[in-house]
């Protein structure tokens, strides 16, 4: 069998990209700037020497669609943008190794796959210049909120349409990217785990569950100033005593209910060194998979906030400031993404994704969907010391490309003769 699949190739390729857009304080590719583009224009000429249809959609979104039998696709995803200083792997490794997947499926089916196989590079992942993350997969998923998207400015006061123009992107067609989707019947992507679970479970892989829903607010506790010489300890309304209690309940509520829980933020005032403090305002980041987990977290914490604002005798309100649903993945492409990491290394690991994903996006749009992770070493990433190791980086590769031959298998068996339902309409790749 001619399937030349090289995960060796994509650790020299990972490497190339990292000298090509690098310099010492890590990687540059934030997206709409020039070494953005550089890396794209790399990555373009790749896969153009490939007998691939590429194309860029209306969002900025590279695609390489490798048409098969049937047009039901599935589709690999990564991105080849960065937060500045970032990493070498975080997003790139998931193209690249989409990339080697396509070349062994290619090569082991001479060129037609019994269904479409399409590598997506999204554009603008991180959000890192905007502030708004998932913008391609957002626009491709049809949740991008256009009006809001579109008074976003970045630090030199560029607008976020004058930098897509820039690069050849209308924004007011970005949510025409929406069609790509027409004939996507299962989306895959590896990613580096960028936490320590694998790595204190000493594993290389680990399947995604799904992605956490968040609910984030501020709490604000409201007391009374007063004299910190002259104010006896039993006469004190003190918004920080009841906000401090928040930090250590957290944990217990996290604990309780299996999700995670942050408050990340506290300011006093008038938060001088002679006076009790009269407004405490904390920031409260709560996460789960579980939809109604979440709530009851949510729940917990207005409770405790209550309680303990009652006890100190101030009292205490919330703000909403996001909320996310939870985006569980494809039951039968979990089963599969198991089963593939247990023959690649042995042992699986099924965790939730703290972070959010673009394959959270095309979750959202109904896309079955799943997600490898491979082990962060130091567990850290978003950072120059982002690193994993080589041999778990082959091992991540290998496992999408058999997670990618299992999916093939999957998509064709939902459709008989692989063939199309009638109703589905041509993308535009299909037209080029
Ligand atoms: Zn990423």
């Amino acid at each position: 069998m001619d399937a030349p699949l090289d995960p060796k190739r994509t650790i020299v390729e990972l490497k190339d990209l990292r000298r090509l857009t690098s310099d010492e304080r890590g990687a540059q590719r934030v997206a709409f700037t020039p070494t953005w583009a550089r890396a794209r224009a790399w990555l373009r000429e790749k896969l153009e020497s490939l007998p691939l249809k590429v194309h860029t959609d209306a969002a900025g979104n590279l695609w390489a669609t490798l048409r098969g039998e049937s047009e039901r696709s599935v589709l690999i995803g990564g991105h080849i943008d960065s937060v500045p200083n970032g990493g070498w792997l975080d997003g790139c490794l998931n193209t690249l190794a989409g990339l080697e997947c396509l070349r062994r499926i290619h090569a082991q089916y001479r060129g037609r796959p019994p269904v479409t196989i399409r590598l997506v590079d999204w554009a603008d992942e991180e959000g890192a210049r905007f502030g708004r993350s998932l913008f391609g997969s957002s626009a491709c998923s049809g949740t991008l909120p256009l009006e809001e998207a579109r008074g976003l400015v970045d630090r030199d006061g560029i607008t976020l349409p004058q930098a897509l123009a820039e690069h050849g992107i209308i924004f007011d067609r970005v949510n025409d990217a929406q069609q790509e989707l027409h004939h996507v019947a299962a989306y895959l992507e590896l990613h580096i785990e960028q936490g320590p679970v694998l790595l204190d479970r000493d594993l290389p892989l680990g399947v995604v569950l799904g992605t956490f829903g968040v609910e984030r607010h501020t709490i604000t506790f409201h007391g009374q100033a007063a004299h910190s010489g002259s104010t006896p300890m039993n006469r004190r309304r003190d918004a920080l005593l009841a906000a401090a209690q928040m930090s250590p309940e957290i944990y217990r509520i996290a604990e309780r209910h299996g999700g995670v829980c942050t408050i990340g933020s506290c300011t006093t005032e008038p938060g001088i060194v002679t006076s009790v403090v009269e407004r405490c305002r904390i920031t409260l980041d709560q996460r789960h998979l579980d939809a109604p987990a979440l709530q009851r977290m949510l729940a917990d914490a207005r409770d405790a906030s209550a309680r303990f604002a009652r006890e100190a005798r101030v009292d205490v309100a919330w703000e909403r400031l996001a909320r996310i649903d939870p985006q569980p993945f494809h039951n039968d492409l979990i089963t599969l993404a198991d089963e593939v990491v247990r023959e690649t290394c042995g042992q699986s690991h099924q965790l939730p994704s703290g972070p959010l994903h673009d394959a959270a996006e095309m979750a959202r749009a109904g896309v079955p969907t799943v997600m490898l992770f491979v082990q962060s070493l130091l567990g850290i990433s978003h950072n120059a010391l982002e690193d994993t190791k080589e041999e778990h980086i082959e091992l991540a590769v290998g496992a999408l490309d058999r997670l990618a031959e299992r999916t093939i298998a999957w998509v064709k068996s939902q459709t008989p003769n692989g063939q199309t339902p009638k109703n589905s309409q041509q993308s535009p790749s299909d037209q080029q």
